[in-house]
């Protein structure tokens, strides 16, 4: 914002204090007040995004936290988290990567890009991963891999349905090979999940990019997206500069993929609640007559 961190050093609050003494005293407003939307471009007074961060302008759904996501979908206290605390591991010992990793978790308060476990929607159960790109831009290494393949696993032996929101940069450079190995050895979980016929939706939200699209992003039974998502494999520059192309507008958006048939539904955050509900509900093992009612005195 630096229309607002201008200091205008004409204006005087006391005239018989000195300019430091004004200086010190003009009032500061912090960054956080306002946000500016990365898709139209508008300033917009925070407070006006609301809960779901969405632009009052354009509707652009704005990147947010696992955290904060965790608390737009779930029911209130549903969530039990699920392996957590896995060791850190540096394969290629990569210079600085172990600080990189120290710093997003003081960041985000998470213990890697993805949070795990399980959870209800509108009184749905279902096993949950939300991916965060405040963590290394939620790229996928080893830990990654590993705690979405034993949820996957966990969900397979409670029969449950996995919910998974994508956000990523792709796989994780300072992890190499082993960080594109968790591709195949999750796409494998997958598909021991899918062969018992249970439900397995992804949620794309922006960025889905990488080795995650090329993976299990793609991989759900229903895939919906978020507006104006970013979706893609390799960089818009890298296509056009080999296909020799100039590619439109909205290449790699949702709507773009939508339209091509790699996305089912795009769904607004506000809604994303009730159609998760409404698709968990349509797919769930049927109950056995009477199983569902809770115990009580009918009235009359
Ligand atoms: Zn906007």
């Amino acid at each position: 914002m630096a229309l607002f961190n201008k200091k205008n050093k004409y204006i005087r609050i006391n005239p018989n204090k000195s300019r430091l003494d004004v200086e010190n005293t003009l009032p500061e407003v912090p960054d956080e007040l306002f946000a500016k939307c990365p898709n139209c471009k508008h300033t917009i007074y925070t407070k006006d995004l609301g809960p779901e961060k969405i632009c009052p302008s354009c509707g652009y759904n704005f990147r947010i936290s696992a955290m904060e996501r965790l608390d737009i979908v779930a029911d209130a206290g549903s969530f039990s988290e699920l392996f957590t605390g896995i060791a850190a591991p540096d394969p290629l010992n990569f210079p600085g990567y172990p600080d990189k990793v120290a710093a997003a978790k003081a960041k985000t308060g998470l213990d890697e890009a993805v949070l795990t476990g399980t959870a209800t929607i509108l009184g749905q159960k279902t096993a949950l991963a939300i991916m965060d790109s405040n963590f290394i831009m939620a790229s996928m290494g080893m830990i990654v891999g590993e705690k979405l393949t034993r949820l996957f696993e966990y969900a397979l032996a409670e029969k449950l349905p996995v919910v998974i929101f994508t956000a990523s940069g792709g796989a994780r450079m300072q992890e190499g090979i082993m960080s594109l190995m968790q591709m195949a050895k999750i796409s494998a979980a997958v598909k021991r999940h899918s062969k018992a016929g249970l439900l397995y939706v992804t949620v794309l939200t922006d960025p889905t990019t990488g080795g995650v699209t090329a993976s299990f992003a793609m991989l759900g039974d229903i895939i919906l997206a978020e507006p104006q998502t970013l979706i893609g494999f390799a960089g818009r520059r890298v296509i056009e500069q080999t296909v020799r192309e100039n590619l439109p507008d909205d290449f790699q958006k949702a709507e773009f993929l939508q339209a091509h048939g790699f996305v089912d539904k795009i769904v607004k955050r506000t809604e994303l609640s009730q159609v998760l509900a409404q698709i968990l509900r349509l797919h769930a093992p049927k109950q056995v007559s009477g199983q569902s009612q809770t115990g009580g005195q009918v009235n009359g």
